[in-house]
């Protein structure tokens, strides 16, 4: 079709011989073939075969079996490029990467664990209302080094100081955080601003905001760039929510607010409490209520319950407060158009659209029922005797987001069963490893 010349013809100009087709499955890990650009109006009509469902094989050599996928005999699913979103890798001459856009060849329509078609039926209910949610991510990672000989041959660089809030040559001697940020610029990612976390080696890199499915690609793509430059310089950037037992983890901050039909913030309100609006409160409210479920989407993995706990700066309880950076809903000091809410929760490793798709139903389902926050937070926010706990572990976390049927009932039965049978299998093979910890706790004592 024309439309395709186009971009080839574009893409050419630039210099431009191979389009990486990337979508994120369940887990949000990007998946990816590489297209030579003369098969690209082959594979834009007939689109282009994955194996579905297959996330990733254990060290053990499992493959993890998920509906629709072992048990169904490994069936495709098909990924047509969107080349309106592909965009020259800076450090790859050559190569493109663009979006991919599933469908389940059986049916036509969208692949049921499709986490993109997740949250565009989210974001669908949204515009029935009149509301358009934007979204700003702010995400933490480790940058470590090969360690050959150490456990998991991997470290944090000795040279790299911790120091929250600085930038430079004293946090980051090799300037990884300067390249990495003008690299995702010339990428199109709406990066903003970098700087050091508290831990050495520690970074965070904020994007802008934009609506929902803009920002959430965006934050797909830059996980996947973030990991693809370190890897680039011989280096491993991790996600991984809390990848060592005395640093403090990797966040992802998910800035909320919701544009109306003219595109007028309808979180302000100067008349209402705290200088927000019914809709704001009633979005936190939604929030609150649904965070046990909201947190097997927002903190996935068996790694992530290490990061919560009191003054680590990761919430611990479902609380909110007005610029609290102890509570799980930060409500930051700007009004009027930047009046918004920060959702603390997440964790770096969630799946992005997973995590915007869970907080958007949330706060829609709030704004629906018209719930009333309780007061905000005052102080201290690790306060057990205040607020209610967040689930401690993963299985307690899907087992509330299995019991929460307002919550799944807006996720969609098929994504939360595939959901929750691949997670109790990782749970499961978790549950039958032994531990370094548990040998030098028990083996010589008892
Ligand atoms: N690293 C903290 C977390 O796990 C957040 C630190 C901060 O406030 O930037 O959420
Ligand atoms: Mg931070
Ligand atoms: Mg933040």
């Amino acid at each position: 079709t024309p439309d395709i010349r186009r971009h080839m013809e574009r893409l050419a100009a630039e210099g431009v011989d191979v389009v990486r087709v990337i979508y994120p499955d369940l887990m949000g890990t990007d998946r990816a073939r590489d297209v030579l650009l003369d098969h690209l109006p082959s594979a834009s009509e007939h689109g282009l075969a994955f194996c579905r469902a297959v996330y990733h094989t254990s060290p053990q050599g499992d493959v993890v079996p998920v509906t629709g996928g072992l048990d169904a005999g490994l069936p495709d699913v098909c990924v047509r490029p969107d080349l309106s979103t592909a965009a020259p890798l800076p450090w790859e001459p050559g190569v493109a990467t663009c979006l991919g856009e599933v469908t389940d060849p059986a049916t036509g329509g969208p692949a049921p664990e499709s986490p993109r078609d997740l949250l565009g039926s989210v974001l669908a209910r949204c515009s029935e209302r009149g509301l358009c949610p934007v979204v700003g991510p702010e995400l933490e990672y480790f940058l470590l080094e090969p360690a050959p000989g150490t456990p998991t041959g991997w470290r944090r660089s000795p040279e790299a100081i911790g120091a929250v809030y600085t930038a430079g040559l004293r946090a980051d001697p090799d300037n990884h955080l300067l390249r990495t940020l003008r690299q995702l610029r010339d990428l199109g990612l709406g990066v903003i601003t970098g700087n050091h976390e508290f831990d050495g080696g520690q970074y965070e890199i904020n994007l802008t905001h934009s609506e929902a499915l803009d920002a959430a690609d965006r934050a797909f793509r830059f996980k996947a760039a973030v990991k693809e430059l370190a890897r680039k310089e011989g280096n491993m950037a991790t996600f991984m929510a809390k990848p060592f037992g005395d640093a403090g983890g990797s966040g992802f901050h998910l800035h909320l607010s919701c544009g109306d039909t003219e595109g007028h913030n309808t979180f302000d309100d100067p008349s209402g409490a705290y200088g927000l609006s019914a809709t704001a409160r009633h979005a936190i409210a939604g929030i609150l209520a649904h965070a046990p479920a909201l947190t097997a989407l927002a903190n996935p993995t068996v790694n992530s319950y290490k990061r919560f706990g009191p003054d680590t700066l990761a919430p611990w309880l479902i609380d909110w407060g007005l610029d609290n950076r102890s509570a799980m809903v930060r409500i930051p000091p700007e009004r009027g158009s930047g009046a918004r809410l920060e959702l603390r929760l997440g964790d770096a490793s969630a799946n992005p659209y997973l995590l915007i798709a869970g907080t958007i139903a949330a706060a829609l389902l709030g704004i629906q029922e018209g719930e009333e926050p309780p007061a905000p937070l005052e102080g201290y926010g690790y306060d057990t005797a205040k607020s209610a706990l967040l689930p401690a572990s993963l299985p307690t976390a899907l087992d509330a987001l299995e019991a929460d049927s307002a919550l799944t009932d807006v996720l969609g039965k098929d994504f939360t069963t595939s959901f929750l049978t691949y997670k109790r299998n990782e749970v499961e093979r978790f549950q039958r490893h032994v531990t370094d910890w548990e040998f030098t706790e028990y083996a010589y004592h008892l």
